[in-house]
Protein backbone atom coordinates (compact mmCIF):
# COMPACT_ATOMS: atom_id res chain seq x y z
CA UNK A 1 0.00 0.00 0.00
CA UNK A 2 1.10 3.39 -1.27
CA UNK A 3 1.77 5.95 1.38
CA UNK A 4 -1.01 7.92 0.06
CA UNK A 5 -3.47 5.03 0.30
CA UNK A 6 -2.49 4.01 3.92
CA UNK A 7 -3.01 8.10 4.90
CA UNK A 8 -6.30 7.64 3.13
CA UNK A 9 -7.31 4.28 4.89
CA UNK A 10 -6.16 6.03 8.64
CA UNK A 11 -8.29 9.32 7.85
CA UNK A 12 -10.67 9.45 5.33
CA UNK A 13 -14.01 8.30 5.96
CA UNK A 14 -16.25 6.73 3.25
CA UNK A 15 -18.69 4.16 3.43
CA UNK A 16 -18.42 0.55 1.64
CA UNK A 17 -21.20 -1.61 0.53
CA UNK A 18 -21.43 -4.26 3.17
CA UNK A 19 -21.23 -7.28 0.90
CA UNK A 20 -17.20 -6.07 0.75
CA UNK A 21 -17.47 -5.84 4.60
CA UNK A 22 -18.78 -8.87 5.48
CA UNK A 23 -18.31 -12.83 4.68
CA UNK A 24 -20.41 -15.00 2.19
CA UNK A 25 -21.53 -16.60 5.24
CA UNK A 26 -23.12 -13.77 6.69
CA UNK A 27 -24.70 -12.87 3.13
CA UNK A 28 -26.47 -16.39 3.67
CA UNK A 29 -27.79 -15.24 7.15
CA UNK A 30 -29.30 -12.14 5.16
CA UNK A 31 -30.96 -13.70 3.04
CA UNK A 32 -32.36 -16.18 5.29
CA UNK A 33 -33.51 -13.55 7.49
CA UNK A 34 -35.21 -11.84 5.01
CA UNK A 35 -37.45 -14.77 4.11
CA UNK A 36 -39.11 -14.56 7.35
CA UNK A 37 -39.36 -10.84 6.91
CA UNK A 38 -41.17 -11.33 3.58
CA UNK A 39 -43.43 -13.49 4.84
CA UNK A 40 -43.97 -10.66 7.77
CA UNK A 41 -44.75 -8.13 5.06
CA UNK A 42 -47.35 -10.47 2.94
CA UNK A 43 -49.24 -11.18 6.16
CA UNK A 44 -48.97 -8.21 8.21
CA UNK A 45 -49.70 -5.72 5.91
CA UNK A 46 -51.85 -3.31 8.16
CA UNK A 47 -51.49 -2.06 11.90
CA UNK A 48 -53.71 -4.73 13.02
CA UNK A 49 -52.43 -7.76 11.48
CA UNK A 50 -48.59 -6.91 12.40
CA UNK A 51 -49.74 -6.40 16.40
CA UNK A 52 -51.43 -9.61 16.01
CA UNK A 53 -48.71 -11.60 14.44
CA UNK A 54 -46.09 -10.29 16.82
CA UNK A 55 -48.02 -10.96 19.70
CA UNK A 56 -48.92 -14.99 18.58
CA UNK A 57 -45.37 -15.33 18.17
CA UNK A 58 -44.48 -13.78 21.42
CA UNK A 59 -46.56 -16.32 23.09
CA UNK A 60 -44.84 -19.03 21.51
CA UNK A 61 -41.34 -17.94 22.23
CA UNK A 62 -42.56 -17.81 26.21
CA UNK A 63 -43.85 -13.89 26.88
CA UNK A 64 -46.80 -13.60 28.90
CA UNK A 65 -49.41 -10.55 29.35
CA UNK A 66 -48.40 -7.74 31.19
CA UNK A 67 -50.04 -7.17 34.79
CA UNK A 68 -49.34 -3.79 36.06
CA UNK A 69 -49.21 -4.25 39.62
CA UNK A 70 -46.67 -7.73 39.37
CA UNK A 71 -43.15 -7.50 40.28
CA UNK A 72 -41.28 -8.99 37.32
CA UNK A 73 -37.90 -11.10 37.95
CA UNK A 74 -34.74 -10.83 35.65
CA UNK A 75 -35.13 -12.86 32.10
CA UNK A 76 -38.97 -12.72 32.52
CA UNK A 77 -40.65 -12.02 29.32
CA UNK A 78 -43.83 -9.81 29.08
CA UNK A 79 -46.28 -8.33 26.69
CA UNK A 80 -48.70 -5.41 26.37
CA UNK A 81 -51.22 -4.96 23.33
CA UNK A 82 -52.43 -1.49 22.52
CA UNK A 83 -56.10 -1.62 21.72
CA UNK A 84 -55.25 -4.15 18.97
CA UNK A 85 -52.78 -1.74 17.13
CA UNK A 86 -49.58 -1.54 18.94
CA UNK A 87 -47.85 -3.58 21.01
CA UNK A 88 -44.47 -3.53 23.62
CA UNK A 89 -42.36 -6.20 23.94
CA UNK A 90 -40.15 -6.55 26.99
CA UNK A 91 -37.63 -8.73 28.31
CA UNK A 92 -36.87 -7.99 32.34
CA UNK A 93 -32.60 -7.47 32.72
CA UNK A 94 -30.40 -8.37 35.53
CA UNK A 95 -29.85 -4.60 36.53
CA UNK A 96 -32.44 -2.56 38.41
CA UNK A 97 -34.47 -0.33 36.45
CA UNK A 98 -32.93 2.60 38.38
CA UNK A 99 -30.00 2.20 35.25
CA UNK A 100 -32.60 2.89 32.53
CA UNK A 101 -34.50 0.80 30.07
CA UNK A 102 -32.92 0.05 26.61
CA UNK A 103 -35.51 0.93 24.02
CA UNK A 104 -36.43 -0.24 20.01
CA UNK A 105 -39.37 2.07 18.98
CA UNK A 106 -40.63 1.04 15.33
CA UNK A 107 -43.71 1.86 13.54
CA UNK A 108 -46.24 -0.94 11.95
CA UNK A 109 -48.79 1.67 10.35
CA UNK A 110 -47.58 2.09 6.86
CA UNK A 111 -49.17 4.92 4.03
CA UNK A 112 -52.81 3.55 2.73
CA UNK A 113 -56.00 4.54 1.61
CA UNK A 114 -58.63 4.20 4.78
CA UNK A 115 -62.58 4.14 3.97
CA UNK A 116 -64.44 7.11 4.63
CA UNK A 117 -67.31 6.29 7.05
CA UNK A 118 -69.80 6.11 4.33
CA UNK A 119 -68.25 4.40 1.49
CA UNK A 120 -70.46 2.84 -0.54
CA UNK A 121 -72.25 3.75 -3.45
CA UNK A 122 -73.37 3.64 -6.81
CA UNK A 123 -72.79 5.60 -9.84
CA UNK A 124 -73.40 4.94 -13.89
CA UNK A 125 -73.55 1.54 -12.61
CA UNK A 126 -70.77 0.59 -10.85
CA UNK A 127 -70.65 0.67 -7.08
CA UNK A 128 -67.40 2.28 -5.43
CA UNK A 129 -66.10 2.70 -1.97
CA UNK A 130 -65.47 6.52 -1.53
CA UNK A 131 -61.64 6.71 0.32
CA UNK A 132 -59.47 8.79 2.63
CA UNK A 133 -56.25 8.45 2.26
CA UNK A 134 -53.97 7.99 5.35
CA UNK A 135 -50.69 9.73 5.37
CA UNK A 136 -47.83 10.92 2.50
CA UNK A 137 -48.68 9.47 -0.45
CA UNK A 138 -48.17 10.49 -3.88
CA UNK A 139 -51.93 9.86 -5.01
CA UNK A 140 -51.00 9.45 -8.60
CA UNK A 141 -49.29 6.38 -7.81
CA UNK A 142 -52.62 4.47 -6.20
CA UNK A 143 -54.58 4.11 -9.39
CA UNK A 144 -54.41 1.03 -11.76
CA UNK A 145 -53.19 -1.30 -9.09
CA UNK A 146 -54.19 -4.44 -7.92
CA UNK A 147 -55.71 -3.56 -4.45
CA UNK A 148 -57.22 -5.31 -1.09
CA UNK A 149 -59.09 -4.57 1.74
CA UNK A 150 -58.08 -5.24 5.39
CA UNK A 151 -59.84 -4.29 8.80
CA UNK A 152 -62.43 -4.72 11.31
CA UNK A 153 -66.08 -3.65 11.15
CA UNK A 154 -68.03 -3.16 14.55
CA UNK A 155 -72.06 -4.89 13.98
CA UNK A 156 -74.79 -3.08 15.61
CA UNK A 157 -74.83 -5.64 17.98
CA UNK A 158 -71.31 -4.69 18.94
CA UNK A 159 -69.31 -7.92 17.50
CA UNK A 160 -66.43 -7.95 15.56
CA UNK A 161 -65.93 -8.86 12.35
CA UNK A 162 -62.69 -9.15 10.44
CA UNK A 163 -62.02 -8.54 6.89
CA UNK A 164 -59.06 -9.72 4.44
CA UNK A 165 -60.04 -9.65 1.18
CA UNK A 166 -57.62 -9.63 -2.44
CA UNK A 167 -55.22 -11.14 -0.86
CA UNK A 168 -55.01 -14.81 -1.62
CA UNK A 169 -54.95 -16.85 -4.57
CA UNK A 170 -58.56 -16.75 -6.17
CA UNK A 171 -60.27 -13.77 -4.31
CA UNK A 172 -61.42 -10.70 -6.16
CA UNK A 173 -59.18 -7.61 -5.83
CA UNK A 174 -60.40 -4.16 -6.21
CA UNK A 175 -59.05 -1.38 -8.71
CA UNK A 176 -59.09 2.71 -8.94
CA UNK A 177 -59.39 3.38 -12.59
CA UNK A 178 -57.34 6.10 -14.40
CA UNK A 179 -58.05 8.24 -17.08
CA UNK A 180 -57.07 6.44 -20.69
CA UNK A 181 -53.95 8.67 -22.32
CA UNK A 182 -55.94 8.90 -25.42
CA UNK A 183 -58.54 11.08 -23.32
CA UNK A 184 -55.66 12.52 -20.99
CA UNK A 185 -54.84 15.71 -22.57
CA UNK A 186 -56.91 17.79 -19.76
CA UNK A 187 -55.65 15.53 -16.75
CA UNK A 188 -52.10 15.88 -18.52
CA UNK A 189 -52.22 19.72 -17.72
CA UNK A 190 -52.65 19.00 -13.76
CA UNK A 191 -49.79 19.48 -11.86
CA UNK A 192 -48.14 15.75 -11.05
CA UNK A 193 -49.38 16.32 -6.89
CA UNK A 194 -52.86 17.27 -8.57
CA UNK A 195 -52.69 14.19 -11.48
CA UNK A 196 -55.16 12.50 -9.10
CA UNK A 197 -56.98 14.05 -6.32
CA UNK A 198 -58.42 12.60 -2.81
CA UNK A 199 -62.01 12.59 -4.52
CA UNK A 200 -60.46 10.58 -6.83
CA UNK A 201 -59.44 7.66 -5.24
CA UNK A 202 -62.57 5.72 -5.63
CA UNK A 203 -62.31 2.11 -5.26
CA UNK A 204 -64.69 -0.48 -7.65
CA UNK A 205 -66.15 -2.84 -5.73
CA UNK A 206 -68.52 -4.33 -8.44
CA UNK A 207 -70.80 -4.14 -11.30
CA UNK A 208 -73.32 -6.69 -11.74
CA UNK A 209 -77.04 -5.86 -10.59
CA UNK A 210 -78.63 -7.46 -7.85
CA UNK A 211 -81.31 -8.78 -10.10
CA UNK A 212 -81.73 -7.64 -14.23
CA UNK A 213 -84.57 -5.42 -13.36
CA UNK A 214 -85.40 -2.00 -13.62
CA UNK A 215 -84.69 -0.36 -10.39
CA UNK A 216 -82.27 2.29 -8.91
CA UNK A 217 -78.78 1.22 -7.26
CA UNK A 218 -79.05 -2.33 -7.93
CA UNK A 219 -75.56 -2.75 -8.23
CA UNK A 220 -75.00 -0.95 -4.82
CA UNK A 221 -77.67 -3.34 -3.58
CA UNK A 222 -76.21 -6.70 -4.73
CA UNK A 223 -72.75 -5.69 -3.31
CA UNK A 224 -74.54 -5.02 0.23
CA UNK A 225 -76.39 -8.10 -0.11
CA UNK A 226 -73.06 -10.00 -1.20
CA UNK A 227 -71.38 -8.35 2.01
CA UNK A 228 -74.08 -9.56 4.41
CA UNK A 229 -73.88 -12.96 3.16
CA UNK A 230 -70.40 -13.47 3.63
CA UNK A 231 -69.37 -11.10 6.67
CA UNK A 232 -73.27 -10.26 8.14
CA UNK A 233 -72.82 -6.53 7.53
CA UNK A 234 -75.50 -4.17 6.75
CA UNK A 235 -74.51 -0.45 5.16
CA UNK A 236 -74.55 1.31 8.37
CA UNK A 237 -72.03 -1.50 10.03
CA UNK A 238 -69.27 0.81 8.12
CA UNK A 239 -70.16 3.64 10.17
CA UNK A 240 -68.40 1.78 13.33
CA UNK A 241 -65.49 0.30 10.83
CA UNK A 242 -61.49 0.61 10.24
CA UNK A 243 -61.40 -0.70 6.80
CA UNK A 244 -57.93 -0.10 5.08
CA UNK A 245 -57.41 -0.31 1.39
CA UNK A 246 -53.64 -1.39 0.40
CA UNK A 247 -51.30 -2.66 -2.85
CA UNK A 248 -52.78 -6.81 -2.95
CA UNK A 249 -48.50 -7.46 -4.12
CA UNK A 250 -46.46 -9.58 -2.70
CA UNK A 251 -42.90 -9.01 -1.26
CA UNK A 252 -40.68 -10.03 -3.85
CA UNK A 253 -36.88 -10.30 -4.71
CA UNK A 254 -36.07 -7.53 -7.04
CA UNK A 255 -32.72 -7.91 -9.15
CA UNK A 256 -31.17 -10.66 -11.10
CA UNK A 257 -28.93 -10.96 -8.16
CA UNK A 258 -32.07 -10.81 -6.05
CA UNK A 259 -30.08 -8.35 -3.40
CA UNK A 260 -33.34 -6.03 -2.80
CA UNK A 261 -36.99 -6.67 -1.95
CA UNK A 262 -40.02 -5.05 -3.40
CA UNK A 263 -42.94 -4.63 -1.83
CA UNK A 264 -45.82 -2.64 0.48
CA UNK A 265 -44.95 -0.92 3.59
CA UNK A 266 -41.34 -1.57 4.19
CA UNK A 267 -41.90 1.64 6.03
CA UNK A 268 -41.82 0.50 8.46
CA UNK A 269 -42.56 -2.94 8.74
CA UNK A 270 -38.31 -3.08 7.98
CA UNK A 271 -37.26 -2.16 11.44
CA UNK A 272 -40.06 -3.25 13.51
CA UNK A 273 -39.38 -6.90 12.05
CA UNK A 274 -35.96 -7.20 12.92
CA UNK A 275 -36.64 -5.23 16.11
CA UNK A 276 -39.09 -7.74 17.17
CA UNK A 277 -36.96 -10.90 16.12
CA UNK A 278 -33.79 -8.79 18.42
CA UNK A 279 -36.46 -8.90 21.06
CA UNK A 280 -37.63 -12.37 20.58
CA UNK A 281 -33.10 -13.67 20.32
CA UNK A 282 -32.37 -11.78 23.44
CA UNK A 283 -32.11 -14.06 26.55
CA UNK A 284 -31.29 -12.82 29.91
CA UNK A 285 -29.93 -9.13 29.19
CA UNK A 286 -28.36 -7.10 31.79
CA UNK A 287 -30.72 -3.88 30.66
CA UNK A 288 -34.79 -4.66 30.64
CA UNK A 289 -35.44 -4.00 26.53
CA UNK A 290 -38.12 -2.88 25.17
CA UNK A 291 -39.39 -3.28 21.61
CA UNK A 292 -42.28 -0.94 21.22
CA UNK A 293 -44.06 -1.33 17.61
CA UNK A 294 -46.49 1.14 17.76
CA UNK A 295 -49.44 2.80 15.44
CA UNK A 296 -50.27 6.24 14.00
CA UNK A 297 -45.91 7.30 13.22
CA UNK A 298 -47.83 8.36 9.02
CA UNK A 299 -50.49 10.82 10.06
CA UNK A 300 -47.99 12.66 13.09
CA UNK A 301 -48.21 10.20 16.09
CA UNK A 302 -50.85 11.74 17.50
CA UNK A 303 -54.23 9.15 19.02
CA UNK A 304 -54.15 7.19 21.89
CA UNK A 305 -52.09 4.26 19.74
CA UNK A 306 -49.44 6.50 18.56
CA UNK A 307 -46.34 7.41 20.64
CA UNK A 308 -47.23 10.92 21.44
CA UNK A 309 -50.00 9.39 23.83
CA UNK A 310 -48.48 7.85 27.04
CA UNK A 311 -49.13 4.49 26.75
CA UNK A 312 -45.13 3.70 26.85
CA UNK A 313 -44.67 6.10 29.72
CA UNK A 314 -47.58 4.11 31.90
CA UNK A 315 -45.87 1.01 31.03
CA UNK A 316 -42.58 1.89 32.11
CA UNK A 317 -44.77 3.55 34.92
CA UNK A 318 -46.04 0.55 36.08
CA UNK A 319 -42.84 -1.47 35.50
CA UNK A 320 -41.34 1.28 38.32
CA UNK A 321 -44.00 1.21 40.59
CA UNK A 322 -43.82 -2.45 41.07
CA UNK A 323 -40.45 -1.86 42.16
CA UNK A 324 -40.58 0.93 44.27
CA UNK A 325 -39.50 3.21 41.63
CA UNK A 326 -40.41 6.65 40.47
CA UNK A 327 -41.30 6.00 36.52
CA UNK A 328 -39.49 9.45 35.84
CA UNK A 329 -36.32 7.94 37.31
CA UNK A 330 -36.23 5.33 34.76
CA UNK A 331 -37.23 7.46 31.81
CA UNK A 332 -33.93 10.29 32.15
CA UNK A 333 -31.76 6.91 32.42
CA UNK A 334 -33.01 5.23 29.49
CA UNK A 335 -32.23 5.08 25.57
CA UNK A 336 -33.68 4.37 22.36
CA UNK A 337 -33.52 3.66 19.02
CA UNK A 338 -36.06 5.62 17.69
CA UNK A 339 -36.00 2.15 14.54
CA UNK A 340 -37.54 4.06 11.55
CA UNK A 341 -36.48 4.26 7.73
CA UNK A 342 -33.87 6.60 5.75
CA UNK A 343 -34.61 7.84 1.87
CA UNK A 344 -31.99 5.63 -0.18
CA UNK A 345 -30.06 7.64 -2.59
CA UNK A 346 -31.89 7.36 -6.05
CA UNK A 347 -29.59 7.25 -9.13
CA UNK A 348 -32.43 8.47 -11.00
CA UNK A 349 -33.48 11.22 -9.30
CA UNK A 350 -30.15 12.28 -7.85
CA UNK A 351 -30.83 16.24 -7.27
CA UNK A 352 -33.07 15.33 -4.86
CA UNK A 353 -30.18 14.07 -2.58
CA UNK A 354 -26.70 15.56 -0.96
CA UNK A 355 -24.36 12.85 -1.64
CA UNK A 356 -22.26 12.95 0.89
CA UNK A 357 -24.96 12.84 3.89
CA UNK A 358 -27.61 10.49 2.23
CA UNK A 359 -27.73 6.54 3.01
CA UNK A 360 -27.37 4.18 -0.23
CA UNK A 361 -28.88 0.84 -0.27
CA UNK A 362 -26.40 -1.88 0.50
CA UNK A 363 -24.42 0.31 2.81
CA UNK A 364 -26.08 -0.68 6.13
CA UNK A 365 -28.17 0.45 8.76
CA UNK A 366 -28.41 4.13 7.94
CA UNK A 367 -28.67 6.31 11.47
CA UNK A 368 -29.81 9.83 10.98
CA UNK A 369 -28.54 12.33 13.52
CA UNK A 370 -31.70 14.55 13.21
CA UNK A 371 -34.95 14.68 10.68
CA UNK A 372 -37.48 17.67 10.59
CA UNK A 373 -37.29 20.58 7.95
CA UNK A 374 -36.14 23.96 7.12
CA UNK A 375 -33.62 25.07 10.34
CA UNK A 376 -33.84 21.43 12.09
CA UNK A 377 -37.32 22.55 12.97
CA UNK A 378 -39.30 19.72 14.77
CA UNK A 379 -36.84 17.17 15.55
CA UNK A 380 -34.48 15.87 18.34
CA UNK A 381 -31.15 16.35 17.60
CA UNK A 382 -29.07 13.42 19.02
CA UNK A 383 -26.29 14.88 21.22
CA UNK A 384 -22.95 14.11 19.77
CA UNK A 385 -22.13 11.98 23.17
CA UNK A 386 -25.24 9.58 22.07
CA UNK A 387 -23.96 9.41 18.53
CA UNK A 388 -20.98 8.33 19.71
CA UNK A 389 -21.78 5.89 22.04
CA UNK A 390 -24.19 4.27 19.39
CA UNK A 391 -21.33 4.77 16.89
CA UNK A 392 -18.52 2.60 18.80
CA UNK A 393 -21.21 0.45 19.92
CA UNK A 394 -21.98 -0.81 16.38
CA UNK A 395 -18.32 -0.29 14.95
CA UNK A 396 -17.43 -3.23 18.11
CA UNK A 397 -19.55 -5.76 16.98
CA UNK A 398 -18.73 -5.15 13.58
CA UNK A 399 -22.70 -3.97 12.06
CA UNK A 400 -22.33 -2.12 8.68
CA UNK A 401 -23.91 1.57 9.39
CA UNK A 402 -23.66 4.89 7.49
CA UNK A 403 -24.89 8.20 8.23
CA UNK A 404 -28.16 10.13 6.42
CA UNK A 405 -29.91 13.09 6.01
CA UNK A 406 -33.71 12.78 4.55
CA UNK A 407 -32.41 15.13 1.28
CA UNK A 408 -30.86 18.67 0.34
CA UNK A 409 -31.55 20.61 2.97
CA UNK A 410 -34.27 22.88 1.33
CA UNK A 411 -35.60 19.88 -0.85
CA UNK A 412 -38.39 19.06 1.89
CA UNK A 413 -38.76 17.04 5.30
CA UNK A 414 -40.10 14.31 7.29
CA UNK A 415 -39.73 13.43 11.05
CA UNK A 416 -40.41 9.95 13.11
CA UNK A 417 -41.13 9.12 16.56
CA UNK A 418 -37.57 9.99 17.73
CA UNK A 419 -38.62 13.50 18.95
CA UNK A 420 -41.54 12.15 21.45
CA UNK A 421 -39.58 9.72 22.93
CA UNK A 422 -37.05 12.69 23.55
CA UNK A 423 -39.51 14.42 25.28
CA UNK A 424 -39.54 11.95 28.02
CA UNK A 425 -35.91 12.70 28.46
CA UNK A 426 -34.58 9.37 27.26
CA UNK A 427 -31.62 9.97 24.82
CA UNK A 428 -32.84 8.89 21.37
CA UNK A 429 -31.21 8.99 17.64
CA UNK A 430 -32.75 7.21 14.67
CA UNK A 431 -31.55 3.95 13.30
CA UNK A 432 -32.93 2.42 10.16
CA UNK A 433 -33.23 0.84 6.79
CA UNK A 434 -32.23 3.18 3.60
CA UNK A 435 -35.89 2.93 1.46
CA UNK A 436 -35.94 3.92 -2.56
CA UNK A 437 -39.00 4.94 -3.50
CA UNK A 438 -40.12 5.18 0.12
CA UNK A 439 -44.20 5.36 0.61
CA UNK A 440 -44.62 4.50 -3.04
CA UNK A 441 -47.56 1.30 -3.27
CA UNK A 442 -44.34 -1.01 -3.88
CA UNK A 443 -40.90 0.16 -1.82
CA UNK A 444 -37.58 -1.14 -2.18
CA UNK A 445 -34.69 -2.03 0.36
CA UNK A 446 -32.08 -4.14 0.48
CA UNK A 447 -31.63 -7.48 2.12
CA UNK A 448 -28.09 -6.77 3.74
CA UNK A 449 -29.09 -3.54 4.98
CA UNK A 450 -32.06 -5.52 6.60
CA UNK A 451 -30.02 -7.83 8.25
CA UNK A 452 -27.60 -5.44 9.59
CA UNK A 453 -30.39 -3.50 11.19
CA UNK A 454 -31.06 -6.82 13.43
CA UNK A 455 -27.31 -6.95 14.30
CA UNK A 456 -27.51 -3.53 15.26
CA UNK A 457 -30.98 -4.13 17.21
CA UNK A 458 -29.79 -6.84 18.97
CA UNK A 459 -26.65 -5.36 19.74
CA UNK A 460 -28.11 -2.27 21.45
CA UNK A 461 -29.88 -4.99 23.40
CA UNK A 462 -27.37 -7.36 24.23
CA UNK A 463 -24.76 -4.66 25.45
MN1 LIG B 1 -41.43 5.52 8.97
MN1 LIG C 1 -43.22 7.01 6.58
Amino acid sequence: MSTVDKLKNELCYKPKHASNVIDASEVMKADEFCEGYKKFLDNAKTEREATAIICEEAIKRGYVEFEPDKKYEAGQKVYFVNRGKAIILAVIGKKSLTEGVKIAAAHIDSPRLDLKPNPLYESDELALFKTHYYGGIKKYQWVAIPLAIHGVVIKADGTKVTVKIGEDEGEPKFVISDILPHLGAEQGKRTLSEGISGEELNVIVGSRPFKNDEGSELVKLNILNILYEKYGIKEADFLSAELEVVPAFKADDIGFDRGLIGSYGHDDRVCAYPAAMAAFDIENPDYTVLTVLTDKEETGSDGNTGLQSSYLKYFIFDLAKANGIEGYRVLSKSECLSADVNSAYDPTFNSVFEKNNTSYLNKGVVITKYTGARGKGGTSDASAEYMGKIRKMLDEDGVVWQIGELGKVDAGGGGTVAKYIANLDIDVVDLGVPVLSMHAPYEVVSKLDVYMAYRAFYKFFKQ
